[in-house]
């Protein structure tokens, strides 16, 4: 019998449902359990693809290619499981499924309404990933903030998932806030009975309170929690701010929360296995070294929208028993006086990051620029890897002009130019090239001894590539396409043998990195860095 775990949010938008919900997620993984994570989303975009990155942070792409909000990216470190398009419900997806079964005929008859017919859907989508995955516990987050309009038809759903497969499958936690006020820092409680008074409202009582606070949460003040929301004091879990994200689930195993969860849904009892999660929060809180990487990108002033990029890079730091501190670069910041020597100055290391349109790529491309010519450490990524190409074009194959059809349409060297199956594509929803393509790596290159394969596979998105006719003219001046596609239309990796550490990709890596299972590439790029940094302080004494 499949489980459900719920995940809601109180009094506060950007509480953390996600960080708990993967964090849960864990704990069931330490005991052995199979979690299948989904997100329901209130919002009428089908998906998050079409959204800008500084409103809702990155878009989180999957292996089958669907375009996801960020939380899916946390389910999938934490967890260590891959999600799929299954696992993203927003209500343009309900709403599409619904009226589409409604043209076609499927309730003939009928007066098409939220309950059952909306509600209906969303059941059944949820149902789908626990069939679809034969996952042990399906852990699905509902995103916004109870009291929202928009999310009322998922809580509704979720409220009668519990009586269609009972009480002891179905766990609903709810993440909320107790806030510190005033100037002798007093613990309040009352936004959570509010929260709480609102989902019993709806019919759903909370099972478990993940209670975010500033300060530790004395025994009276949880019994008192306790008393107003009807909830157990073993089930209210205080979750004060981490050093690392990556430390919540060992706070909520250290606070029971794990074997309270197995109890409550009847899950058989078992020792769960905190080794390697302990070990490298361990590291990840006091490293032997340190190095800072800078990231290049033109939404630096969104902490989420590089979101996968940002924990590619901590994970990164764990293998090398490194703090990785990252340090955000807009890239305008370049094109409006700031010399990239100055802007990169005490980086060990740079990764020019994915992104779309012209505002801020001349930047990147100083910034590349400056990293091809002083040796320092460098990653492109998608847009990256375009631009790497472009520097490379203009600076050293003389190529002037030389651009993307993206940027420049007149551009006389269009060395990234449009897909060929773009021509005809005209919708923006769900039509780049996304998810999981295979790729293969030129024996003795960086990029192959890194990954330590010949093929690999990596997620995309992307409408552009690398021009064919601009190929021979880089290799002759010494760029190295080390990854292609199989049919060998599609440079899926560039890199500089002459450099320590130049290397690009058309994909999206950080997408597959994990905690426990850092990323080769990103692993590389702060080796490099490490090194880098290393030397120059033996060079200045
Ligand atoms: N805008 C570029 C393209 O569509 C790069 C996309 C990206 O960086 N994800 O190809």
């Amino acid at each position: 019998m499949v489980k459900y775990i719920f995940v809601t949010g109180g009094v506060v938008s950007s509480i953390g449902k996600g960080i708990a919900a993967a964090s849960l997620g864990r704990l069931l993984r330490n005991r052995g359990f199979t979690v299948a994570p989904m997100k329901l989303d209130p919002y009428i975009n089908v998906d998050a693809g079409t959204m800008n990155p500084y409103q809702h942070g990155e878009v989180f792409v999957t292996e089958d290619g669907a375009e996801t909000d960020l939380d899916l990216g946390h389910y999938e470190r934490f967890i260590d499981v891959n999600c799929s398009s299954l696992s993203s419900v927003t209500t343009g997806k309900v709403y599409r499924a619904v009226i589409e079964a409604e043209r076609r005929g499927d309730y003939l008859g009928g007066t098409v309404q939220v309950i059952p017919h909306v509600t209906n859907e969303i059941k059944r989508s949820i149902v789908e990933v626990g069939e679809r995955t034969s996952a042990d516990v399906v852990l699905a987050e509902i995103g916004g903030t109870v009291g929202d309009i928009e999310s009322l038809p998922f809580l509704e759903a979720i409220r009668q998932m519990r009586k269609d497969v009972g009480w002891q499958h179905t766990l609903f936690v709810h993440v909320t806030l107790v806030p510190t006020v005033g100037p002798w820092r007093e613990i309040k409680t009352k936004p959570t009975q509010h929260s709480v008074h609102k989902l019993r409202e709806i019919g759903i009582t909370p099972d478990v309170l993940v209670c975010r606070s500033e300060a530790p949460i004395p025994p009276d003040v949880k019994e008192k929690i306790s008393l107003f929301c009807d909830v157990p004091t073993q089930a209210i879990v205080e979750s004060l701010n981490a050093e690392t994200i990556y430390e919540v689930p060992l706070v909520y195993e250290d606070a029971g929360l794990g074997e309270f969860v197995a109890d409550r849904l009847g899950l058989e009892k078992r020792e769960p296995s905190m080794g390697e999660w302990r070990k490298l929060v361990k590291i990840l809180k006091s490293p032997k070294r340190e190095c800072r990487i800078a990231v290049v990108g033109k939404y630096t002033s969104n902490g989420d929208a590089y979101k996968s990029i940002g924990e590619a890079l901590v994970h990164a730091g764990i293998p090398n028993d490194a703090r990785v501190r990252v340090e955000w670069i807009e890239s305008d910041s370049l094109e409006s006086g700031v010399s990239p020597a100055d802007a990169l100055a005490g980086m060990d290391g740079l990764v020019v990051a994915p992104g779309f349109g012209g505002r801020g790529i001349e930047g990147k491309i100083q910034a590349i620029r400056h990293a091809r010519e002083t040796g320092l450490p460098f990653l492109g990524i998608c847009l990256g890897l375009q631009m790497a190409v472009i520097e490379f074009a203009r600076n050293v194959c003389g190529l002037l002009g030389a651009n993307s059809e993206e940027m420049d349409e007149e551009t006389p060297h269009p060395v990234i130019h449009l897909l060929p199956e773009q021509k005809h594509v005209k919708a923006k929803g769900a039509t780049m090239r996304l998810g999981s393509y295979p790729c293969n790596l030129v024996h003795g290159t960086k990029a192959a001894k890194l990954y330590g394969a010949n093929r690999i596979a990596e997620r995309h998105r992307h409408r552009y590539e690398v021009n064919n006719d601009y190929r021979e003219t880089l290799i002759q001046h010494g760029m190295v396409v080390s990854g292609v596609s199989p049919d060998y239309r599609l440079v899926e990796m560039i890199e500089l043998p002459s450099h320590p550490f130049f290397l690009a990709t058309q994909a999206h890596p950080e997408f597959r990195s994990r905690p426990n299972r850092p990323h080769p590439l990103f692993r590389g790029l702060v080796a490099a860095a490490l090194e880098r940094r290393a030397q120059q302080s033996a060079s200045r004494k």
